[in-house]
């Protein structure tokens, strides 16, 4: 071959492989960054990590996960016996995923394919479109009410082809939750061959006294799926950790096509350890709470400036910039003070900044800096 046919980059698009055109406009996954424009590293609040790290049980247990050289446990067994035991669980009903993100993916993969609909709701988990448009479904997405989940617009948005319904509660981006009715009521109002995948990453932020009944609902309802992560508050985000219950057909349709060894030995090791320190859980809950309830409020008090952070469940706050100051200005203004946070207007909110809730000295200081610039830009 010669150098020129290498290079050649005008061959026609027949002479090789044409992905299916489904797969050709997915738009990739952003994540969030952890360095500025010129490489910097930034204190990363972008992602929704936690601040607190992870507990010292799962770091010390990721030293000794056993013999790399031999397979993991194709079944996580150890770990999901230890999920069913804190959740009150039959461990048949759950199945671990590399990330809930596999599990997401899975779900939709089972239960959709062309000619089929996916339905969530506008700005709901960037990965829902992914996942619909990777099996070749049609992402639908139905109207929000100021930024939440609107359960009336949802339920009026199904139609004959809907197969898959995501809810993520707390959503991402927006922080936003619906509370146990009104899950109850959306539950209620799908035919019942339709699965509700109820995404409840930031479940553990939620006051115990909010709790949404998803569990309730995947117990006993054939068509309710509840994926959850230790990705958010139980700091293990490195290492690819999600897991879900439902009905027992579901949670087998899942596991037949999820990998075969989807969680590596630190993975299971790692889990393992931070489902036995719920300490470490409640202390992240704790602070998480109290920093998110200051951060909002200084926050609130920028209102005069059109600031307006959206009432949130979750571990970040989603912040709209009505006024002079633009969210496009706060987010590059933040970096310049060393703090990367996630600016979403891929995701349609370009008016909008996610700032993760960190440690209490980061979170004055960007209060101090939001409420400087928005003096200045008046
Ligand atoms: C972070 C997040 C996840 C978790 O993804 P993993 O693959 O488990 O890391 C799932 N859903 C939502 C809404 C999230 O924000």
């Amino acid at each position: 071959m010669t150098e020129t046919s290498m290079t050649e980059t005008s061959l026609p698009a027949v002479d090789r492989p044409q992905p299916k055109p489904w797969i050709a406009a997915i738009h990739p996954y952003v994540p969030g960054k952890s360095t500025g424009t010129d490489g910097k590293v930034l204190i990363k609040l972008s992602a929704n990590e936690n601040p607190l790290g992870t507990s010292p049980l799962a770091e010390a247990a990721r030293h000794v996960a056993g013999d790399q050289a031999r397979y993991p446990d194709p079944d996580s067994v150890a770990l999901r016996t230890a999920l069913g035991a804190l959740h009150a669980i039959a461990p048949d009903r759950i199945v671990m995923g590399t990330g809930s993100d596999e599990l997401l993916n899975l779900a939709a993969q089972a239960f959709a394919g062309p000619g089929d609909e996916v339905l969530y709701v506008r700005y709901g988990f960037s990965v829902y479109d992914i996942a619909a448009r990777r099996c070749g479904a049609a992402p639908v997405v139905a109207p929000d009410r100021d930024y939440g989940t609107d359960v009336d617009a949802l339920l009026a948005a199904v139609t004959p082809a809907t197969r898959v319904v995501f809810l993520a509660n707390p959503n991402n981006p927006t922080g936003s939750y619906i509370g146990r009715d009104a899950v109850a009521r959306l539950h209620a109002g799908l035919r019942s061959d339709i699965l509700l995948v109820i995404d409840q990453a930031y479940a553990e932020y939620v006051a115990p006294g909010d709790d949404d009944g998803a569990l309730d609902l995947a117990a006993r309802a054939a068509n309710v799926l509840v994926t959850r992560t230790f990705s958010k508050i139980y700091g293990l985000a490195g290492e690819r950790v999600g897991w879900a219950t439902g009905d027992a057909a579901l949670i087998d349709m899942l596991g037949r096509i999820r990998g075969p060894f989807n969680l590596s030995l630190s993975a299971q090791a790692t889990a393992l350890a931070a489902v036995g320190d719920q300490d470490f859980v409640l202390r992240s809950r704790d602070h998480n709470a109290r920093e998110r309830a200051r951060f909002a409020a200084a926050i609130a008090a920028l209102g005069n400036h059109g600031l307006r952070p959206l009432p949130s469940e979750a571990n970040f706050v989603l912040i709209e910039f009505g006024g002079a100051l633009s969210a496009e200005a706060a987010y590059r203004a933040l970096m310049d003070h060393g703090y990367i946070t996630r600016w979403l207007p891929g995701q349609g909110l370009p008016q909008c900044l996610r700032i993760t809730i960190g440690t209490a000295e980061q979170m004055d200081h960007i209060a101090g800096v939001l409420a400087r610039l928005a003096g200045e830009a008046a």
